[in-house]
């Protein structure tokens, strides 16, 4: 048999258009919640509707009366077409959203009509808005569902500072044609300063920096090449759907990235093909010191070279890491940068574990902390009842840790909670007390990454059908060391 495809026929293209409604009558048949949404994406528009509808469902109706539309009760009638720019059919009745549409043809009306490709003579796209920036897309009626997923891939890809951008131009049009009257040079200006620094300053909400950038360059004519960069970018914990928005921007926007041993590949292939990676984890044995002086020394060095340097941190950039070092080098040397939050593992392990870090009933306070390095921990304190820890970096010093508390009066029978790989296909999660934890952890051979919640929010579950990634927990035997 020939499985040859059919030859592509030539489609005709629907031809794209952005209408002026502004004060034009548009009429709306149906009095449902597809009309209503209709209604109100036509009054953002500022058109003049008026509905025809027997009965108005109680959100319209409200809508209707709110903002005193016109309302045509009882059979249609083409002669409520007169005046109309444009109609929308969505009563959710065939027979009369084709009648609608025929009268409409008949008065050289534009009709839309909701879910009917065919019988509609335009179409209403799916959308992504920035302000008065769109973009509309449009699969000929074909795959709505395609347009929708694209819709979300552009939502998730454009920044909201788009908006305010697009809006500047706007409000500056007549100042930037009469600095650059020929059409070439308007076009290389706006090239330019669309090149340089202002959409950053712009997406940092800097208004001020960026009002500045925007008089330079007009006054100029050439806007200053745009300076590199640096963002502390939190990569969260692991699951790459745990990235921000504004991460997931910054890594596709990114010339060099400089991050932590653990980011996994799903997370870095977010990032554009072309940009360089470069791997600046510490290393057990390694000498952490010279390790930060080398990522100091990247940061300076490429943003130096006007490149976008993204360094990218497990969890939250601020929580555990050397962010405030790296902030502080970043200010001494006058580098624009900008911190872009991330899921910390104390939250990320209390989802996995489903721990209500602070449960009312149980617990006023959650403090972040690690045995490991710096001050003392005042293990009296920590030991006060009614507060949850969320221990980072704590495997290696269960054992102090956990005979510590007890030592200055947390009880022995504390709930506790162990998450190792939070987020992480591999990810585990074990449950136990202060005095059993550290036997237990040892007999599992937890490594890290792992976070410890310690306190009253971290009993077992009372109800058996808790979150499913627990259910392959092992049960709960305490292992005797
Ligand atoms: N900045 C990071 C913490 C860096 S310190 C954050 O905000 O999460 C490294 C420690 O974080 C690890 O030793 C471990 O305690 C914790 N951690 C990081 N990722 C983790 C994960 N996926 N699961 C459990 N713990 C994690």
């Amino acid at each position: 048999m020939d499985m040859q495809p059919p030859p592509e026929s030539p489609v005709t293209p629907l031809f794209p258009l952005f209408a002026d409604l502004r004060g034009r009558a548009v009429l709306v048949v149906g009095g449902g919640a597809v009309a209503h949404r209709k209604v109100e994406t036509l009054l953002e528009a500022g058109a003049a509707v008026s509905v025809a509808a027997q009965i108005l469902e109680p959100a319209p109706r409200q809508l209707v009366e709110n903002r005193h539309l016109r309302q045509h009760q009882g059979a249609f009638e083409p002669a409520w077409l007169d005046g109309v720019w444009l109609v929308v059919a969505a009563s959710g009745d065939a027979a009369l959203n084709r009648r609608v549409a025929e009268a409409a043809a008949a008065r050289r009306i534009f009709a839309n009509v909701v879910d009917d490709a065919e019988t509609s003579s335009f179409h209403v796209p799916a959308r992504v808005r920035r302000g008065r920036l769109q973009v509309a897309i449009s699969s000929g009626g074909a795959v709505p569902v395609l347009a929708r997923r694209l819709r979300e891939r552009l939502e998730a890809e454009l920044d909201e500072s788009l908006g305010a951008l697009a809006e500047l131009f706007a409000r500056e049009r007549a100042r930037i044609r009469w600095r650059f009257p020929r059409t070439a040079e308007r076009r290389r200006f706006f090239e330019q300063v669309l090149d340089g620094d202002l959409p950053r300053l712009l997406r940092v909400g800097d208004h001020e920096a960026a009002r500045h950038a925007f008089e330079c360059a007009l006054a100029t004519g050439a806007p200053e090449p745009r300076r590199g960069s640096v963002a502390l970018v939190g990569a969260g914990p692991g699951d790459p759907g745990l990235l921000t928005l504004k991460a997931l921007r910054a890594l596709q926007e990114a010339d060099v990235i400089l991050h932590d041993r653990l980011i996994g590949p799903g997370i870095l292939d977010l990032a554009r093909r072309d940009a360089e990676r470069i791997d600046v984890g510490k290393r057990v044995g390694n000498d952490h010191d010279a390790t930060q002086s080398r990522i100091h020394a990247l940061m300076l060095q490429h943003a130096r070279a006007g490149q976008r340097v993204v360094r990218l941190q497990g969890g939250d950039p601020l929580v555990f890491g050397r962010g405030g070092e790296e902030l502080e080098f970043l200010r001494a040397h006058g580098i624009p940068h900008e911190v872009i939050p991330g899921i910390t593992a104390a939250v990320a392990g209390a989802a996995a574990a489903s721990v209500t870090l602070t449960d009312r009933r149980h617990a006023r306070s959650i403090t972040l902390l690690s045995p490991r390095g710096g001050t003392p921990l005042d293990a009296a304190a920590l030991s006060a009842p009614g507060q949850t820890l969320a221990v980072y970096m704590g495997v290696g010093e269960l054992e102090t840790f956990s005979r510590s508390l007890i030592a200055n009066g947390r009880g022995a029978g504390t709930p506790c909670v162990l998450v190792e790989n939070a987020s992480l296909p591999e990810q585990r999660v074990l449950r136990s007390t202060l005095q059993e934890l550290p036997a237990l952890a040892r007999a599992r051979s937890v490594r890290a990454p792992a976070l410890l919640i310690v306190g009253e929010v971290a009993a077992e579950p009372q109800s058996a059908a808790h979150d499913e990634r627990c259910r392959d927990e092992t049960p709960l035997v305490a292992h005797a060391a």
